[in-house]
């Protein structure tokens, strides 16, 4: 792969059989699925508060009414430890994290059919996005449970990282989209990222992830 050209690193896994997930698809055969098993969804409803009776889930009060349920499925991402301090699970902390995502242009062809490639060393990551690439410098900062801000520093960290793990995009141009996403972590998670990593003995390994 041109892009790994200069790349330091001392041996590299990759899986023919990654793959990158199509949320959107992922989510409709979920929700396919929930309806088809006769579930009925709601959409547009914040949860306000959560109602606990002798240690289990009694009802879940919506600004749009309450349901009335014992059972309580936390899929908050970002907001998931609010979630679970309504509902009094104090027990496990989750600290909203936010991650930068870069959609660029690099100086030559990209080939659509290139692995997601991930620096463990450095930790930073590319796979094809469009024409493109689509980065990340993998900053896991913590930030307050709402809609992530931008923070331009993020660009600088992916800069910076790229001219150490892949030279050969140090000259990559950020086009249009560059966001931030949120997710929560337990404060005992050293990391929550699948990567399969070489066991090279020497230099840094460079691996092909799913993620
Ligand atoms: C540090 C970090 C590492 C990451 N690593 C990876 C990775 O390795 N691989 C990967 O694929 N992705 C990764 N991501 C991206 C992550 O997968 C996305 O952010 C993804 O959208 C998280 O999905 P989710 O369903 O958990 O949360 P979200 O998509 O954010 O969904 C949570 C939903 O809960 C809703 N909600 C919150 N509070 C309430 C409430 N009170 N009432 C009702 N609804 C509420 C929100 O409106 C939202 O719709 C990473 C992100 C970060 C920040």
């Amino acid at each position: 792969m041109p892009a790994l050209t200069d790349a330091p690193f001392g041996g590299a896994l990759w899986n023919p059989h990654d793959g990158v997930v199509d949320i959107h698809a992922l989510l409709q055969g979920y929700l396919a699925g929930a309806r088809a098993g006769g579930a009925r969804i709601a959409y547009r409803r914040t949860v306000r508060a959560v109602e606990v009776t002798a240690g289990r889930i009694a009802a879940v009060h919506t600004d749009a009414g309450t349901i009335q349920t014992r059972c309580l499925v936390n899929a908050g991402g970002g907001w998931a430890g609010t979630l679970g301090e309504m509902a009094g699970c104090g027990t496990r902390t989750l600290i909203p994290r936010r991650r930068h995502l870069f959609q660029t242009l690099v100086d030559g062809a990209v080939d659509r059919g290139w692995p997601f490639v991930w620096h463990n060393d450095v930790d930073v990551y590319f796979r094809p996005e469009g024409d493109g690439l689509l980065m990340s410098p993998c900053d896991a900062t913590p930030h307050e449970a709402r809609e992530p801000m931008v923070d331009e520093a993020a660009q600088h960290a992916l800069a910076e990282k790229l001219a150490r793990a892949f030279p050969a995009l140090a000259t990559a141009r950020i086009t249009s989209g560059w966001r931030a996403c949120a997710r929560s972590r337990g404060t005992n998670a050293s990391s929550s990222v699948v990567t399969l990593r070489s066991t090279a003995s020497s230099g840094s390994p460079v691996s092909a992830a799913t993620g």
